[in-house]
């Protein structure tokens, strides 16, 4: 028989009752996102979802992905092997190449691989970022770089902007008033949330600002090559070699992503980073995660490498230009002038916004929109104060134009429930 004694730890009165345990303080302001949680609801089958920024899986080129795969592990020793933390030579250059091709020249030896751009948006703000300094960022902007802004204890500064972008004056009283302003994180082309793009002008002046206050500038680019009507405008980072201010070139950060372009799953992104950054970015990727997958990184070498995702990409751009047409004309049919919409050149999104007469709580709205089988994002969650609360976020990549329809249709009748509801 067990004679085994209980421990006397377990008698002890501090482990029968262990202290509460609490996360670090740092936490408290981090939000859980309001996109992500409503993903789950996303998956329903029944579910019409404009909520995600998920692209069309109509539009992943499943074989030329496997092909990639299969050519990759054919030479297992190196794929199954952990890698070098900066990422692969042939994707850094594969890369690189994309980003000249895409207007924004890059060295591969300057560009780090990233499990998604989102781990780039961390990775940037524990490199440039004490307690206390300040980021400012347009208005509304992406929700999940204000999380990670948050969590790095930062300040966060909103500017205020017009339909061509942040206003540079804005920027120039921040970083007075501020003191300690170090970055500026935009969207330039077809925002998250707002699709829209900055003008070449403001850029320059935007620029210009950012120099005279040595403010890095962080050029998020995820939707740049997804553009589905006018013409492309200069990339940030290749416009700063062109502006200086008081004999000060602006620094820029690029950051980007095959996510929307080739598939999110695969967790491919990256940072262009000035010379003088690169080794303290390689030395926190080894303390996030030693290095992004080998196997999935030399699959996108080797996929980029292969010519389809170019040549697929028309196709693709056409794809979310018909989308966002018959989500255009769904809202116009079905609420009338009851919303505004911008109106996106590229990207994913419309960003709406009910007339003063028409507005209904988003939240009460969005709840009878889960029961009617729609869904879609309250503008307040891109907002990191004061938010705007008869805004909200369509995205029109997901469904196929006819399901748009349907989706639009039962919006309508979740947005009368919630007015009559009051
Ligand atoms: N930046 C922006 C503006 C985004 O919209 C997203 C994805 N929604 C990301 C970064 C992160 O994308 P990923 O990590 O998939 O590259």
């Amino acid at each position: 028989m067990s004679t085994a004694r209980a421990l006397p730890i377990a008698d002890s009165d501090a482990f029968a009752h262990p202290p509460l345990v609490r996360p670090a303080r740092r936490l408290d302001r981090l939000r859980s996102s309001a996109v992500r949680d409503l993903l789950a609801h996303a998956r329903r089958p029944d579910m019409i979802s404009f909520a995600g920024g998920l692209p069309s899986a109509d539009g992943f080129d499943g074989d030329g992905v496997r092909a990639a795969f299969e050519e990759v592990l054919a030479d297992h020793r190196h794929a199954l092997q952990y890698g070098e933390s900066e990422g692969e030579p042939e994707l850094r250059a594969a890369l690189a190449e994309w980003m000249s091709g895409n207007g924004a020249p890059a060295d591969a030896e300057h560009l780090l691989v990233t499990t998604g751009s989102q781990q780039a948006l961390d990775l940037v703000a524990r490199l440039m970022l004490d307690d206390g300094d300040a980021v400012a960022f347009a208005r509304p902007t992406y929700l999940a770089a204000l999380s990670v802004f948050r969590l790095a204890q930062a300040d966060l500064l909103g500017l205020a902007c017009d339909e061509q972008g942040p206003l540079p004056e804005s920027l120039d009283r921040a970083a007075r008033a501020h003191g300690r302003l170090r970055l500026l994180y935009l969207v330039p082309d077809f925002a998250n949330p707002t699709g829209e793009t900055i003008g070449l002008d403001r850029r320059r002046a935007l620029l210009e600002v950012a120099a005279r206050h040595g403010i890095v500038v962080v050029e998020d680019n995820p939707y740049g090559a997804l553009r589905f009507a006018g013409e492309s405008v200069r990339s940030m980072a290749a416009l700063a070699e062109t502006v200086s201010a008081s004999g000060a070139s602006p620094c820029v950060i690029s950051v980007s992503s095959l996510s929307k372009v080739m598939a999110p799953g695969l967790r491919i992104g990256w940072l262009v980073l000035p010379e003088s950054l690169f080794a303290a970015a390689v030395r926190i990727k080894q303390a996030l995660d030693l290095h992004t997958s080998t196997l999935i990184q030399l699959a996108a070498a080797r996929y980029l490498a292969s010519g389809r995702l170019q040549a697929r990409l028309p196709a693709l751009r056409t794809l979310y230009g018909e989308r966002h047409q018959a989500l255009e004309r769904a809202l116009g049919r079905h609420f009338g002038e009851a919303l505004s919409l911008n109106r996106p050149q590229g990207g994913m999104f419309v960003w709406a916004r009910l007339r003063d007469d028409a507005i209904v709580e988003s939240s009460a709205w969005l709840q009878r929109g889960l029961a009617h089988g729609a869904i879609f994002v309250p503008g307040e969650a891109f907002y990191d104060a004061t938010p705007d609360t008869a805004t909200l976020r369509l995205s029109f990549a997901t469904n196929p134009p006819e399901r748009i329809d349907i989706g639009v249709a039962r919006l309508l009748a979740a947005w009368r429930e919630a007015r009559a509801a009051g």
